[in-house]
């Protein structure tokens, strides 16, 4: 017969089609399971089961609220009949022994419209409901953080703007949060400080175009503006926040107050500027003094301490180069008498002319110094015997030819020059200055007014 061999087919194919759904609904991992609208089970998954603690064949047919313990057994029923009641799903959440779970009671109606069945979907969100909680106390932690920090955190959205801003920025601006929030970044800052941000964010937007690396933090220091119109310096640090996708989603930062750090270098800026200038004083003054310990106050020619100090070089240098050192010993004419005539300021006049008309005259490479009282001592290097004898020649017509004109009185001047040079006459400091002395008193015994070149027989002769 045709007819049962084919309602047998459409047996065999309904009874396949049901285990596909079997295996479908029990490879949910959420538990699953269809009820009538007292609250039998039938239907149910693997994972449904398995939460009543039974087999699945165990479950089929019990009366759900019949397994569980009396009080939550009520709440059940009741939302199941609000379900049939209203005819509408309903999701709720709940917990137990530890455990979330999210449920979906769907109601299932037959051909009148009527809820013959309701579906119950139930999965265990104990995962995520931890982490949801964790991430609410971690941001009520870093709330607090930053609520209580002295400095400002803040959150910019990608166009800069403010997004979030801690009650420091009211302590330190005196500016009512409510008229921060949702303004551009650049509002917290002064006039100059705009133009400082202006320029940081130029700068940095141009390492992007350029593709050169950024540092994770920018750091830089502007004046932001206060509420009574004055500016107050603060160092920002902040940092990009990206979504997963590198996607740049706005900016967290923090900002401080740095007015007193600025106050005290900007102390410590002057203290050194200050001790820079006393040392530069000081240096100066150290020169001065050492320049006047070298130097005569009468004449300003270098004194006889210099000449002591110097000569050795100069004639170490002189044997080194072979060019020969000459002594040129000055000294004025009958200098007492000016002194008993005219007076002791005539007298120090005198010294002053010669010594000028010395250094004046001198070749360059000379060393002039005083002596004594109206002794001049001039070393010259690298000269002949002859240009020395030349040189002193012309110094001692020259200061004849000086007239000296003190209160309306003129006064002649004269002296005597004694020479002596190495390497022929001497080679060592204490014997060109003997030397050069004899000499200039060999011109002192042959009348004055002359130069007199140290010759050995010469200088015993008058000693005989
Ligand atoms: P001679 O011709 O032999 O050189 O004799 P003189 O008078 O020049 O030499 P003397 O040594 O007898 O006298 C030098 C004087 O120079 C003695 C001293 O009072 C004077 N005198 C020394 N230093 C200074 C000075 O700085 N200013 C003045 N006005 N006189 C000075
Ligand atoms: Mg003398
Ligand atoms: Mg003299």
């Amino acid at each position: 017969m045709a007819a049962p061999a084919s309602s047998h087919g459409m047996i065999e194919a309904l009874a396949s089609t049901l285990l596909d759904v079997q295996a479908l609904i029990d490879a949910a991992p959420a538990s699953s399971m269809l009820l009538d609208r007292d609250g039998r089970i039938l239907t149910i998954n693997r994972a449904g089961a398995a939460r009543l603690g039974l087999a699945p064949a165990q479950a089929l047919g019990l009366y759900l609220f019949d397994l569980f313990p009396v009080e939550v057994a009520a709440s059940r029923q009741r939302r199941l009949q609000a379900v049939t009641a209203s005819r509408q799903p309903q999701v709720f959440e709940d917990h137990r022994d530890g455990q979330h779970y999210r449920t979906s009671a769907v109601p299932v109606m037959d051909r009148d419209g009527e809820v013959c069945r309701v579906a119950i979907f139930s999965e265990d969100i104990t995962a995520q409901h931890e982490a949801e909680r964790l991430l609410r106390d971690s941001e009520a932690h870093y709330r607090f953080l930053a609520e209580n920090s002295e400095d400002v955190i803040w959150q910019l959205d990608r166009d800069m703007h403010i997004t979030y801003i801690s009650a420091a920025d009211q302590r330190l601006r005196g500016v009512a949060r409510g008229a921060v929030l949702g303004q551009s970044v650049f509002s917290l800052f002064s006039p100059r400080g705009q133009a400082i941000l202006a320029r940081v964010v130029a700068e940095r937007q141009q390492c992007l175009e350029q593709g050169l690396p950024l540092p994770p933090t920018l750091r830089f220091e502007a004046p932001q503006q206060c509420a009574n119109g004055e500016e107050v310096w603060v160092e920002v640090v902040s940092t990009r926040i990206d979504d997963a996708h590198g996607v740049l989603c706005g900016y967290i930062g923090m900002t401080r107050n740095v007015a007193e750090r600025r106050r005290y270098q900007a102390m410590l800026e002057d203290a050194n500027r200050q001790l820079r200038e006393q040392l530069d004083k000081v240096s100066a003054l150290q020169a001065q003094l050492q320049a006047r310990a070298h130097r005569d106050a009468l004449t300003g020619l270098y004194n006889r301490h210099y000449l002591h100090e110097t000569l050795p070089d100069l004639l170490a240098q002189a044997r080194q180069a072979r060019h020969g050192l000459a002594l040129v010993m000055v000294d004025l004419d009958h200098f007492k008498q000016i002194n008993d005539r005219h007076g002791h300021v005539a007298g120090d006049l005198a010294i002053q002319t010669a010594a000028r008309l010395l250094i004046e005259r001198a070749p360059s490479r000379s060393l002039c110094c005083r002596f004594g009282g109206e002794e001049f001592l001039v070393a010259l290097c690298g000269l002949t015997p002859a240009a020395v004898c030349a040189w002193a020649e012309n110094w001692c017509a020259e200061l004849a030819d000086c007239v000296l004109s003190h209160q309306g009185v003129r006064i002649a001047l004269t002296a005597s020059l004694g020479v002596a040079w190495q390497p022929q006459h001497g080679d060592s400091e204490a014997q060109l200055l003997e030397r050069a002395d004899q000499a200039l008193y060999l011109a002192k015994r042959r009348g004055r007014n002359q130069v007199c070149v140290w010759a050995a027989d010469e200088v015993c002769a008058l000693r005989a």
